[in-house]
């Protein structure tokens, strides 16, 4: 291909198509270059999304875009050892304007790449990028296989491990940061799953599992609901699965028989399974001379252990993305100065605000006593709550008892929660 575009996007996920359709609609000559044989056959992900930067992008989408079902019930699982405690929230209010949806990748990533190619935007699969083109200390264009394509701007979107940030000499990620996400899908019918999780018709659930799921691993578990499939699996940091020598297929099958999860996906036939890295910091340069990075392969993911939010911050950086290059074109200047108005773009809206907020985050959740002693610590309280044998105490003496000896721990992590997330 001798062609020259405006703009080269490398990877068809959220932050790619989000800035490949915000590019085609301003006019520019886009060509957006993915490694799976369709968009979408390559990625690996929880299965919710938050719906608010997509409905900034194309207003009320959930009436065209293959979602699943809108979560209306969230639940928290706590796992002790013997017990396990679930809290279980339900608010129709979440539904409308709906906050977030489930989706399964395949279908949703080639459906946001359809619409930026009906934008205008050029869309070639099964292509990998190897490398890029450099001129004068700038990048000029990419190369795949023995095709060189030139253009004023490339945008890396290529996911966690990002080849292309590497290659521009942007500063690495610490991989020990990573987390190491798991999931199966797992076919139900449509019936059962509403009965199970207590469902209206369409509506659905996300259900959190955090304690024994990972055998004191930080990390935790996770279902969604789909329309006739769950999403199930478990994300762990990286680190502490090398430290304690488990193997994460290991962590899949247990957390599968564990009796809170077999009951919900009792019966059902495991139609997919797939594992990925998470990035769990941003990367500290995120442009260059002749590009820009976003999405995962930013490090532009939020876990604040209560919401894990990629593709809604994907999303909204690709569009950023976009409005930069759209400055950039303005004054014909694609140079690492002229291009630094991508931050300022992310800092003026949730991306890096969000980022900064929840810093801390990613520290705290790594306290292994998050996983071990408060999840049993309230299986224990609850236990003693509830069973009848003799004379009882009251639940704030209950409560003295059960956190007796851990109480100043206890109060430390307590305020440590509170600036972290
Ligand atoms: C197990 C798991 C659970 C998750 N759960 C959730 C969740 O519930 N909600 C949520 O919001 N986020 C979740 N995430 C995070 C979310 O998946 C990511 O944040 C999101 O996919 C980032 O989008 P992206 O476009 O930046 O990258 P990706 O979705 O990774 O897309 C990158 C694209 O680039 C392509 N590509 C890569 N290299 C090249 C190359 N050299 N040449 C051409 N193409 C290339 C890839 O094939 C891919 O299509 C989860 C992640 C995992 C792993």
């Amino acid at each position: 291909m001798s062609e020259k575009f405006d703009v080269i996007i490398v990877g068809a996920g959220p932050a790619g198509s989000a800035a490949a359709y915000s590019l085609a609609k301003m006019g520019f000559n886009v060509l957006m270059i993915e490694r799976g044989k369709y968009p979408g056959a390559k990625n690996v992900m929880g299965g919710r999304m938050y719906a608010y930067a997509l409905n900034r992008l194309i207003p009320e989408f959930w009436k065209e875009a293959p979602i699943e079902r809108k979560v209306t019930r969230e639940k928290l699982t706590l796992q002790g050892e013997k017990a396990s405690f679930t809290l279980d929230f339900m608010d129709e209010e979440l539904g409308e304007p709906p906050n977030s949806y489930t989706i399964l990748r395949g279908k949703f990533d080639q459906w946001f790449a359809g619409k930026a190619v009906e934008a205008g935007a050029t869309l070639v699969s099964s292509i990998r990028v190897d490398d890029l083109i450099w001129e004068n200390n700038r990048i000029t264009g990419i190369v795949a296989g023995t095709d060189r394509i030139q253009a004023n701007v490339v945008i890396a979107a290529d996911g966690a491990v990002s080849l292309l940030s590497e290659k521009a000499g942007l500063k690495k990620f610490d991989v020990l940061q990573f987390a190491l996400g798991i999931k199966e899908i797992i076919e139900l019918p449509e019936k059962t799953i509403e009965e199970r999780f207590n469902l209206a018709s369409g509506e659905g659930a996300a259900q959190l599992f955090v304690g024994h799921c990972t055998k004191g691993i930080p990390g935790g578990g996770f279902i969604y609901t789909n329309k006739t499939s769950l999403s199930v699996g478990i994300v762990v940091y990286i680190n502490s699965l090398i430290e304690k020598k488990i193997e994460s297929h290991e962590l899949i099958r247990e957390f599968n028989t564990d009796p809170a999860v077999a009951a919900l996906i009792e019966g059902g036939k495991i139609l997919e399974y797939s594992a990925h890295v998470i990035p769990e910091t941003s990367r500290s340069e995120l442009f260059t001379d002749g590009m820009l990075v976003a999405g995962d392969a930013g490090g532009l993911i939020v876990n604040n252990g209560i919401t894990l939010r990629g593709i809604d911050m994907a999303i909204a950086s690709g569009v950023a993305a976009a409005e930069a290059v759209k400055k950039a074109a303005q004054e014909n200047d694609f140079s690492k100065q002229s291009l630094s108005y991508y931050e300022e773009l992310l800092k003026r809206d949730f991306v890096l605000q969000d980022k900064e907020t929840f810093k801390k985050a990613p520290e705290f959740l790594q306290n292994e006593r998050l996983y071990t002693l408060y999840p049993e610590f309230v299986c224990r309280l609850f236990h003693r709550l509830v069973l009848v044998d003799g004379p009882k105490k009251r639940a704030f003496d209950e409560l003295l008892e059960e956190s007796k000896g851990n109480r100043i721990q206890m109060f430390l992590d307590m305020v440590r929660g509170m600036r972290s997330l």
